[in-house]
């Protein structure tokens, strides 16, 4: 394997160790260069661990609980101390969903040691230079250890960090004191790092909604969870028939500077004919490889050879094939479409028209549902005596996905929205001129318009799960009768399905653009990583001297905010006011021992409905300190009337300070 294992000047491999509550686990290194970067690999299978450690890095799934906190300590604080030991020194960490986040308090801990700070010194010092990225909606996915767990393996580490056990356990917390809670993952992501993200516009929205209790008080538009949608790598997902036909279209520079999304535009130079030629090349290429694995599997269940032969007939090079390949989780319906058999045998055998059905995917080992439906695939096709039209192919893996979505015609995804937090393998078909339907979940919801594809529904979410799979296998049916087997059996006298393929075109030139790795990894770079740097950069100055003022700062804060008053708030408002008329706010507040200048104060105004005493769609201004009377202070702000329609306003009162990467953190929020 193209791997290296990492020695240090004398050829002996570099080791680094972790604890594992008493015991020391030590891990060798290897490099995989992948392009241009490189990824490193922990490896504990070496003579120096007993077998149990061994084993921590032997199979990703499998063992309890705690086997998996051992290789999260391993990956997480390991993690670190590898990238030191090969002299690497990460100015900013992203931690890819919780499993990483260890890593925070082996960062926290370091900075303590190196520099003697205390524990909220270097918890601001590194805030800013960490990202989070969450990436399922599935409450279940996001991991949580029992405190008897962490109790065994962080027993020393509140000591180290300067905290008492239970502000350690807090860390973990959503309601810090719970005594009831156990340690989440993803909350301490969240509270390590200034940025964080989910992976879809849609999943933004579920992830603020999922974890807004960590900011309590703060609306939820505002709960600092943003989103960079997922992309795949068109170099990797395009099939080679496709890319050279792109590459002589596009052009050298498809290749020589990936990050010009603008070449897709050129999508539509590409003749009709040309195009979907390569595609049907491509669905044969399919069909092939479909009969060959079908083939091999019936050889190792110890089929005959009579009905090895019937591996031959199974599918054809020349009709609508759909194809439903994913891993055989539950809300992820893969059997959606088998629930009206009569309605779906109809399609499948329609003499002049047909379709066939290619499903792919493995179920996780413990997901015995999962395996359920894979079984009522099977046991359909063989019960209807459809093998030839709906076939399941085992070990889904990326050569098999990289046919898959390269040869089918209809991509299909149906997840119970909004339970698919992005979803890739849809991206790669378009890529390829196939076209999705799909359920608007994931990044289906931002990316759907009826020039690229199809949506099940219009993003309704059900209560009632048997009623969705009613009305959403419904729609499903409806849609392949009435608008995508018509419209792909349409065809001129020259045989090309014209309008099929102008949406093919349109698909691929702008998905190409909108959902490719490179725009994903600009986003990530523009969002979070430069500005991390830019961070960095400033917090190391002066001896990390801006960070020190602020966790001063945060702790002073701390103690006077009970002693915030918002006294009274004034206005010159009128029953009714005109567009143009202008509202002048005042607020008097009470700080404590805290200076005007060290919070903000906003006005916090929008429209307000008639049902909930609310304000919607509000925007927030801050008000400027305009006097001082005794221990008061008074704020004051005139805004314009430009909205219609009855509206409301409030104050609200945030931290303030120049190193703050935004006001909003836990318990900081006062409203009058
Ligand atoms: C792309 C891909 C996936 C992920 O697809 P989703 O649409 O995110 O479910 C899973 N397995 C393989 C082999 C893939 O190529």
């Amino acid at each position: 394997m193209p791997v290296e294992l990492k020695t240090d000047k004398n050829n002996l491999p570099i080791k680094i160790t972790v604890d594992l509550a008493g015991r020391q686990a030590v891990a060798q290194i290897w490099e995989v260069k992948v392009g241009r970067s490189s990824l490193y690999l922990l490896d504990t299978n070496i003579q120096e661990n007993a077998p149990d450690i061994r084993n921590i890095t032997a199979a990703l799934y499998g063992g309890d609980s705690e086997t998996r906190i051992q290789q999260e300590i391993l990956l997480g604080i390991g993690g670190i101390r590898a990238l030191r030991a090969l002299g690497i020194n990460p100015a900013a960490c992203h931690m890819n969903e919780g499993h990483s986040a260890f890593l925070g308090l082996e960062r926290i801990r370091e900075i303590m040691q190196e520099k003697h700070f205390n524990f909220d010194e270097a918890h601001e010092a590194l805030w800013p230079t960490n990202i989070f990225t969450t990436h399922t909606p599935v409450p279940a996915g996001n991991e949580r250890f029992e405190i008897g767990l962490m109790d065994k393996y962080f027993r020393s580490w509140p000591q180290v960090l300067g905290l008492a056990w239970k502000d350690f356990l807090s860390l973990g917390r959503e309601r810090p004191y719970d005594d009831s809670e156990t340690f989440c993952m993803t909350v301490l992501a969240l509270k390590l790092a200034a940025y964080a993200n989910g992976v879809a516009r849609l999943h933004g929205d579920v992830s603020r909604k999922m974890w807004k209790n960590l900011w309590p008080g703060l609306p939820l538009d505002e709960i600092p969870i943003s989103h960079v949608t997922n992309g795949v790598h068109p170099r990797t997902w395009v099939s080679s028939n496709m890319g050279d036909l792109l590459m002589r279209y596009f052009g050298t520079h498809f290749e020589d500077t990936p990050t010009d999304l603008s070449v897709w535009n050129r999508m539509d130079r590409i003749s009709d004919e040309e195009l979907w030629r390569t595609h049907e090349r491509r669905r044969e290429r399919l069909v092939v490889f479909a009969r060959e694995r079908i083939r091999q599997n019936l050889k190792r269940n110890g089929a005959v050879e009579r009905r090895l032969a019937h591996a031959e007939d199974a599918l054809s090079p020349y009709i609508l094939t759909i194809a439903f390949a994913r891993r055989f989780a539950t809300y992820k319906r893969g059997n959606l479409l088998l629930r009206d058999p009569e309605r779906l045998i109809r399609l499948l055998k329609d003499p002049d028209h047909p379709i066939q059905l290619i499903f792919a995917g493995k179920a996780h080992p413990h997901d015995m549902p999962g395996k359920e439906l894979i079984r009522s695939i099977v046991h359909f096709a063989e019960e209807h005596d459809v093998q030839s039209r709906l076939i399941f192919l085992e070990n889904y893996d990326m050569a098999m996905a990289h046919y898959l979505t390269s040869g089918a015609d209809l991509w299909l995804n149906t997840p119970r929205r909004p339970l698919e937090a992005s979803g890739t393998s849809g991206m790669k078909a378009a890529m390829n001129g196939v076209l999705n339907c799909s359920v608007l979940d994931g990044w289906w919801d931002e990316a759907y318009e009826p020039e690229v594809g199809w949506a099940i529904g219009q993003g309704e979410e059900y209560q009632d799960t048997n009623l969705q799979d009613e009305v959403e296998s419904k729609a499903l049916y409806d849609l392949l009768e009435r608008e995508i087997i018509p419209l792909f059996y349409q065809r001129g006298r020259d045989g090309l399905p014209r309008e099929w393929i102008r949406l093919m075109k349109s698909c691929m030139r702008t998905i190409g653009q909108s959902m490719s790795s490179h725009r994903m990894l600009m986003d990530y770079c523009n969002k979070f990583y430069f500005p991390a740097l830019k961070n960095y950069r400033r917090i190391v100055k002066d001896d990390y001297a801006e960070s020190k003022a602020l966790a001063a700062y945060l702790t002073r804060l701390r103690q006077a905010w009970d002693q915030i008053r918002i006294l009274k708030i004034e206005s010159n408002s009128k029953p009714v006011m005109l567009r143009g008329d202008s509202l002048t706010v005042t607020a008097r507040i009470e700080l404590g021992p805290l200076k005007p200048e060290e919070v903000m104060v906003e006005l916090y105004h929008g429209s307000v409905s008639n049902q909930a005493n609310e304000i919607q769609d509000a925007r927030h201004t801050e008000m400027k300190a305009v006097g001082q009377e005794g221990n008061v202070f008074i704020y004051q702000i005139r805004i314009e009337c430009t909205s219609t329609g009855m509206q409301g306003h409030t104050v609200r009162i945030l931290p303030k300070h120049e190193a703050l990467v935004h006001p909003y953190r836990s318990g900081f929020i006062k409203w009058a």
